[in-house]
């Protein structure tokens, strides 16, 4: 069952797209209609809809609007515009705010939505996966270098606007190198994906957990002060050194790492700061044994 969800504050018009629907000659499709701005967008951005309808026209604001506002929390349904009038301006502002198709209502055919809808399934698939490439490391499937260095940007904006402290940890494994002289790069590679898995496991979520260098790894910790940071890295660090990691060929092996971490307000100004001194507590963490997690707040220079 392909689910779509139609976005119309008029119900006469929904009902005729109902009945385009029962005259498609294939696809299973299953409609849900919302009748206002609010409802459709709560609607759409639960993530459970493989295509949506949207009306252009929706009592005080517009689809429009709602296309840029799902697109900002993060929607990635591809949505069919519908309008009641054929306006090339409106046409090019649906283009340009994220529809994958525009249609006028008083000219659709049953064949042509049904068309519309099917291209805009496939486009989306395709975008869906040129995004991950785009923002993905590809051994781990964790956010790549730039995708992180685009959401620390974002979040330390966001942090400044509303206040709240900011946290990074910058995780990095110990004697590496040795791993892959001893046992090979192909294990080194099982190492990583492994340690990627155990760090993203340990706060709950892949989304903010990048590999930012050949075995380093970063976490972005929202509205978190500097005590709940270290307690998160701490955390991670249990969890990469907790059993032996499989190489991939039968054998496992006993891996640790070590942290920096610092947050904003309290240790740095700026996000490109905030990386500076996490990586030289990262460093102290090396200079005290590894294996353990070290606080900017310990590191800082007195003058
Ligand atoms: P330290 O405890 O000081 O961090 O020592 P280390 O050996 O981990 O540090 P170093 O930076 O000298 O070594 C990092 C090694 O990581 C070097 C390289 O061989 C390895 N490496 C980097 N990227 C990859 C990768 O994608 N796959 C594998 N298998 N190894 C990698
Ligand atoms: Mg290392
Ligand atoms: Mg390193």
């Amino acid at each position: 069952m392909i689910k779509v969800l139609v976005i119309d504050d008029d119900r006469l018009q929904f009902r005729l797209v109902q009945a385009h629907f029962k005259n498609f000659r294939k696809g299973a499709y299953e409609l849900d209609w919302s009748e206002t701005y609010e409802h459709g967008l709560a609607r759409l951005l639960t993530g459970g809809y493989a295509v949506c309808l949207l009306d252009y026209r929706l009592g005080e604001r517009d689809g429009l609007q709602l296309i840029r506002e799902a697109a900002e929390n993060g929607c990635r349904t591809p949505i069919v515009f519908l309008t009641a009038e054929s306006s090339e301006s409106v046409d090019i502002q649906a283009m340009e705010a994220g529809a994958l198709d525009y249609l006028v209502k008083g000219e659709i055919t049953p064949r042509m939505l049904e068309r519309s809808l099917r291209y805009a399934l496939k486009l989306g698939d395709t975008l869906e996966a040129l995004r991950r490439l785009a923002t993905r490391d590809e051994l781990t499937g964790l956010l790549n270098r730039r995708e992180f260095d685009r959401m620390l940007a974002d979040e330390e904006d966001r942090a400044r606007r509303f206040g709240h402290p900011l946290g990074l940890v910058i995780i990095d494994i110990d004697r590496f190198k040795a791993v892959n002289d001893v046992h090979g790069h192909p294990a080194g590679d099982a190492v990583l994906r492994e340690v990627a898995h155990r760090i993203a496991g340990a706060i709950r979520t892949v989304d903010r957990v990048a590999r930012i260098g050949g075995e380093e790894f970063a976490l972005i910790l929202v509205q978190t002060d500097g005590p709940s940071a270290l307690e998160v890295a701490q955390r991670a660090i249990g969890a990469v050194a907790q059993n032996p990691a499989p190489l991939g060929n039968g054998l496992s092996l006993s891996v640790t790492a070590s942290a920096g971490v610092a947050t904003l307000p309290a240790d740095a100004k700026t996000a490109a700061e905030l990386i500076a001194v996490a990586d030289k507590a990262l460093y102290a963490a090396k200079e005290r044994g590894r294996h353990r997690a070290v606080p900017a707040w310990e590191t800082r220079d007195r003058s």
